[in-house]
């Protein structure tokens, strides 16, 4: 498709297909893909490493904020680097997930990777995938969507994904869903929820290839000269 570097963003819960969605939306349109996620796992990977408590926001504030986190683009795809070394393999364990959840509550650490995103995003041209891109990151991005399935079919989603890693029972999985969604709705500083103006749409019952369908035509639907 030809078009003008869009900024577009694609917010929702854990499991709700954001990851395979904004991939494949990325390469239909010629953009890049940025996993925000990956960024909160990388602080969370630096805590662990360095033993420190979720709570200690003194610690995690000084820690996020002389972190040097980058995505590289290698032979075998974007890898997440903190400093020199490729930490991409190491941050999505269920403790580094749930480790997220709780450091993305403190005010410090989202206000560290509040600069490295909006530099990631100046030359638009991206699908920015999180939990507040549309809210806070990115309010003025040109197209919003929010991405929802019900409960049990994200946790499925993750148990396969897991099970191949050899790893949880679904009701394991199941838990730890329903608490990183209750961590990250009920957070005081930028808790998930759509965008007054985010396009919602409900995975439950469609292929990531038909919720890609459905973002492109909305994209196409859009007045020319804002796309
Ligand atoms: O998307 P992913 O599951 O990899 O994100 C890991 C955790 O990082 C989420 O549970 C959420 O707490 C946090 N996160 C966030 N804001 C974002 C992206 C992720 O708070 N923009």
């Amino acid at each position: 498709m030809n078009m003008k570097p869009l900024l577009i963003t694609i917010d929702g819960p854990a499991g709700a297909g954001k990851t395979t969605v904004s991939r494949m939306l990325a390469d239909r349109l010629g953009f890049v893909y940025v996993d925000t996620g990956a960024l909160y796992r990388g602080v969370a990977f630096e805590a662990a490493a360095r033993g420190l408590a979720p709570d200690d926001e003194e610690a995690l504030g000084a820690l996020s904020a002389g972190l040097d986190l980058r995505f590289e683009h290698t032979e075998s795809g974007v890898r997440l680097f903190s400093g020199e070394r490729d930490i991409t393999g190491s941050i999505r364990t269920p403790e580094i997930t749930m480790l997220a959840s709780a450091i993305s509550a403190r005010p410090v650490v989202r206000q560290a990777l509040l600069d490295v995103q909006k530099r990631l995003g100046a030359k638009k041209a991206a699908v920015f995938e999180g939990r507040d891109m549309g809210t806070v990151v990115f309010p003025d991005a040109d197209v919003k969507f929010f991405l929802i399935a019900d409960l049990k079919a994200r946790a499925m989603r993750r148990f396969l994904e897991y099970r191949d890693a050899g790893a949880p029972r679904f009701e394991t999985v199941l838990e730890d869903m329903e608490k990183r969604d209750a961590n990250d709705s009920s957070r005081a500083v930028a808790p998930l929820k759509p965008a007054g103006d985010a396009v919602i749409i409900d995975s439950t019952d469609l292929s990531p290839e038909a919720v890609v369908e459905k973002m492109v035509a909305l994209i196409r639907s859009l007045p020319e000269s804002s796309r």
